[in-house]
């Protein structure tokens, strides 16, 4: 299979390039098609698989382009570093379109950010103790949200943030597209996934 096969655009499939991929990887091979066609998504996938990627293509092919100020994707991940490097795989698959991407992290003053925030955006890359605080304050409006991704879902549940997870769940709209991405099956994500996943496509390598 290569990356042509997908109903990704020129600009992206130019960024693929650029990027020296040359093959998808197992789980992108299983899992472009059903996010691009809109379904929920379950995907067990250890870091190093290319993970990152499988959902980070269609996302952006599915946004297109800049549109209004508010955002319209939430990728929620554990760990600032893995935040970071989750922005830094839009910003290089996004490069030939005018996606604006955003990180917020908590362990940092929040000035930078939210002067970040009020430029607009179209995708928010968050922790999801820092989301939910700028939420609170009025920073960041959800109502155009149609994607939420949870990374390193089983991650999120070791280090307590099933209650930040739930409040957010409260605030974003009902009708999304939702990923979750786990390197193991646990309870805990088990539950996760039971309460924020619609007939998810369940995809392992
Ligand atoms: P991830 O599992 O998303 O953290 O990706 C692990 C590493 O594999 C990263 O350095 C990616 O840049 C790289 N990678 C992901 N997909 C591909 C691909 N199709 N071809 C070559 N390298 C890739």
């Amino acid at each position: 299979q290569s990356f042509e096969d997908f109903k990704l655009n020129r600009q992206i499939l130019n960024a693929i390039a650029d990027a020296g991929y040359e093959t998808p990887t197992p789980i992108q091979e299983k899992a472009i098609a059903p996010i691009l066609s809109g379904q929920d998504m379950m995907g067990i996938a250890q870091t190093g698989t290319g993970k990152t990627a499988a959902y980070v293509l269609p996302m952006i092919m599915k946004l297109k382009y800049a549109q209004g100020n508010d955002p319209r994707a939430l990728v929620l991940a554990p760990t600032r570093e893995l935040a970071m490097q989750i922005e830094e795989n839009i910003r290089l698959f996004a490069k030939y379109t005018d996606l604006r991407a955003v990180v917020l992290f908590g362990g940092l003053g929040p000035k930078t950010q939210i002067a970040e925030l009020e430029k607009g955006c179209d995708i928010i890359v968050a922790s999801p103790g820092r989301f939910l605080d700028l939420y609170l304050a009025g920073h960041i409006v959800t109502k155009q949200l149609q994607f939420l991704v949870l990374d390193e879902a089983d991650k999120m549940m070791d280090m307590g943030f099933i209650g930040s997870i739930h409040r957010i769940l409260e605030v974003v709209p009902r009708k999304r597209q939702n990923l979750l991405f786990s390197a193991t099956m646990s309870e805990l994500v088990h539950k996760i996934s039971g309460d924020f996943l619609k007939f998810p496509t369940i995809v392992e390598v």
